[in-house]
């Protein structure tokens, strides 16, 4: 597992998103990551994963508080976080800045709808060249259009990791285009969910927030975050990291 948390990008959100914003003007093809320790957990046992993550053209970033906190506790000094919803909303600004396309794929239909209409009315220089909601069957033939349009940004919300597996499978075919998965990030940008409030953001407890509001994801917060601590001090404890 160490050598996820080294590939992990290390310096401040602002400087990540300036690259980012570079990676778009300069149609340079990336892949992010918006790592947690969910997607880490399940790289153990699954070498599909665990190719995808340490594949030089991945770009890894700390999502989640658990992923800062267990790469310092391995020495690792991964400055800050990097939420995946922070990072999809600059992506939008930017290509509004630089009059560039998008393309949304993921969430139900009504959260892309609405979605669609902060796009127009908070970014009009923002082309949204494509939308499909993410409960359709055939997932991998939705890219076969997105690579028909070419788009300069793609956002893909289908929850974790089934996203990163989809754009991976596709990457290789595209020249351009900066690719992330976003997880629930449609559904807050869309104004259907709240994020948490400003106060639970800057105390890193965003993941109290949402299982707070969705009880049914403490099973989820279990298997993947408790046992993830567990998993990093044993690995620090036995110094096989
Ligand atoms: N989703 C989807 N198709 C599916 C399963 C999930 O489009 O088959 C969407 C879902 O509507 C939500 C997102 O994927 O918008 C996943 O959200 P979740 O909050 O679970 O992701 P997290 O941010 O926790 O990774």
């Amino acid at each position: 597992m160490k050598s996820f948390f080294e590939k992990l990008y290390q310096n401040s959100r602002t400087d990540f998103f300036a690259l980012a914003e570079n990676a778009l003007n300069t149609e340079q093809r990336t892949f992010v990551v918006t790592a947690n320790p969910e997607i880490f957990m399940q790289a153990e046992k699954s070498d599909e994963l665990r190719v995808l993550l340490l594949d030089p053209d991945t770009t890894l970033i700390a999502d989640g508080i658990g992923i800062v906190k267990g790469a310092r506790m391995l020495g690792i000094s991964v400055k800050e976080r990097i939420p995946g919803v922070e990072l999809a909303e600059f992506l939008l600004s930017a290509c509004n800045s630089g009059k560039k396309s998008v393309y949304l794929f993921g969430a139900k239909r009504e959260v892309l709808d609405a979605l669609c209409k902060v796009c127009r009315e908070k970014y009009p220089a923002l082309s949204v060249v494509g939308t499909c909601d993410g409960y359709v069957s055939d997932k991998d033939a939705v890219f076969d259009q997105i690579r028909a349009l070419a788009p300069d940004l793609v956002l893909v919300a289908l929850g974790v990791p089934q996203q990163e597996q989809l754009i991976y499978r596709h990457l290789k075919d595209f020249s351009k285009g900066v690719f992330v998965g976003v997880g629930g990030s449609f559904d807050v940008l869309s104004g259907t969910k709240a994020r948490a409030p400003a106060l639970f953001i800057r105390l890193n407890l965003e993941w109290l927030y949402r299982i707070l509001k969705e009880p049914s994801r403490l099973k989820r917060f279990y298997q993947n975050n408790v046992k993830f601590i567990f998993r990093v001090k044993k690995l620090k404890k036995d110094k096989k990291v």
